[in-house]
């Protein structure tokens, strides 16, 4: 008989052979402009959700990042730096259409691909050692069939023995890159990075390394799994520990372990209006709901974030005894917690003007095939209607059944390009819609806004909508550009 531990290590079985390959495209959504518009290739330019000095840049282009403009910087900032920086608004239709070819491109090599965001995709090579015995070469095809059907984008690609690796792999040679990482270069390219460059290490997560006397990602991997769980105070060190040292543990989740999660950052002008970061958090709820419903999912586990402009953040995890799948009732339950809160320390509101980040994440799945309907009397009517309100969006029009919910402030559903939400993408009558919205973007990438009072410039900024199959510590911060 085996002894317990061989089952143990059985399940750590690392392949240390560098067959993943993670894709980044560089400076996406600017990238896609300068292909539409070669006026504007070879300069630098910043991408706008709306035109105005207080926008926030959502992308640069290379060129414009030369001149330190970064993303999410406000368009009055570049303009200091780079007074010459040309501008554009969005065009999510033309951005997801380019990532269907881009997605089809990698498949065309291998199976087994999963778009991780709207301009990054991972593909994992392993079933295929005996069909490719160099992986330089296909990534160098790969760009070239991308160059053949858009000449002026450009990807880093990586190639590790993990899908982590190979994504650390893209952020070390940017643009065009391509690097492979192996058990024998791993220490010299680490060498190259601070912890903060590690995908997932942001602030607080160095901090915790800091104080456990681990100043860098080569004493990071070299650490014992022992200090990482110290560090990270549990099972998320053991996770860095593997995935530092080749074994897998981004790649793939078991459904009960997704988290789905709506995010939305403010300006200062936003964050005024008590009333305002309340229509937003009925948004993100409405947003989770509108995934759970497609995905025929409840969940179990809410959480709620707010953060603020001194780095400070207030949270709230509600364990639920009955699974919910309302978006009125994920919002109750998270403004429960929070009157409890403001009463109990004698604070008149958590949504202060100093807020700049709202986040709602649900978690702990079962499928609506499973539920116990009975458990949960009157509720089996709700459900029912909610599913059909979807199917009816769905066939007719998204917007001619709405919730109340939605029309609170209807402009805030607008589309958003979500980096993260590509698997809300369909493909019909070789349109690329993204299924979870309630309005259509027109194509040429104006938001369709509601209703004339709605005409203004859209009061929001962009919102990034993520699905995570990828395990990410608490503190991922920002967008990966
Ligand atoms: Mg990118």
């Amino acid at each position: 008989m085996k002894h317990r531990k061989d089952y143990f290590s059985n399940s750590m079985t690392v392949r240390k052979e560098p067959f993943v390959m993670y894709v980044d495209m560089n400076s996406y959504f600017a990238s896609c402009e300068q292909q539409r518009h070669p006026e504007l290739r070879g300069k630098p330019l910043g991408v706008l959700t709306y035109d105005s000095p207080n926008a926030a840049v959502i992308a640069a282009s290379i060129e414009a990042k030369r001149y330190g403009v970064k993303t999410g910087m406000r368009l009055r900032e570049c303009r200091e730096l780079c007074p010459q920086m040309l501008t554009v608004t969005t065009h999510p239709a033309w951005y997801r259409r380019i990532h269907v070819d881009f997605m089809d491109i990698l498949r065309s090599y291998c199976d087994d691909v999963i778009p991780k965001s709207i301009d990054e995709a991972v593909a994992n090579f392993h079933s295929y050692h005996l069909v490719y015995n160099d992986l330089t070469a296909v990534a160098k095809q790969i760009k070239a069939d991308l160059a053949a059907k858009y000449d002026y984008l450009k990807c880093s690609i990586g190639i590790a023995p993990n899908s982590f690796l190979a994504k650390v792999g893209t952020e070390l040679q940017k643009p065009d890159g391509l690097i492979v990482i192996t058990e024998d270069n791993i220490d010299a390219y680490l060498s190259t990075l601070k912890l903060t460059d590690l995908p997932g290490i942001a602030a607080a997560n160095e901090r915790r390394l800091q104080l456990i006397g681990i100043r860098t990602p080569v004493e990071m991997r070299h650490s014992s799994a022992a200090l990482l769980r110290k560090a990270f105070g549990g099972v998320v060190g053991e996770y860095w520990h593997r995935r530092l040292n080749f074994a897998e543990v981004d790649m793939y989740s078991r459904a009960e372990n997704k988290t789905m999660s709506a995010t939305r950052t403010l300006s200062r002008q936003q964050s005024s209006d008590p009333q305002k970061l309340e229509s937003m958090l009925i948004s993100l709820c409405t947003r989770l709901e509108q995934r759970m419903v497609k995905s025929n999912l409840f969940c179990r586990e809410v959480y709620f974030s707010i953060r603020y402009r001194d780095r400070t953040k207030w949270e709230t995890t509600v364990k639920l005894a009955d699974p919910l799948q309302d978006a009125m009732e994920l919002r109750n339950y998270i403004k429960e917690r929070i009157a409890d809160f403001e009463k109990s320390r004698g604070v008149s509101t958590l949504f202060t003007d100093k807020t700049t980040n709202l986040n709602v994440a649900i978690q702990s799945f079962i499928k609506g095939d499973v539920m116990q309907y009975s458990l949960f009397d009157n509720r089996i009517k709700r459900d029912t209607v909610r599913r059909v309100m979807y199917q009816i969006k769905d066939r007719y029009d998204k917007n001619i059944v709405r919730k109340g919910s939605e029309l609170f402030n209807p402009h805030v559903m607008k589309d958003a390009i979500g980096f993260g939400s590509v698997k809300d993408m369909i493909v019909t009558d070789g349109k690329v819609k993204n299924q979870y919205l309630l309005e259509e973007d027109e194509g040429d990438g104006k938001y369709l806004v509601t209703d004339a009072e709605n005409k203004r410039k859209p009061e929001y900024q962009e919102e990034t909508y993520e699905y995570q199959d990828l395990w990410m510590p608490p503190d991922v911060e920002g967008v990966d550009e």
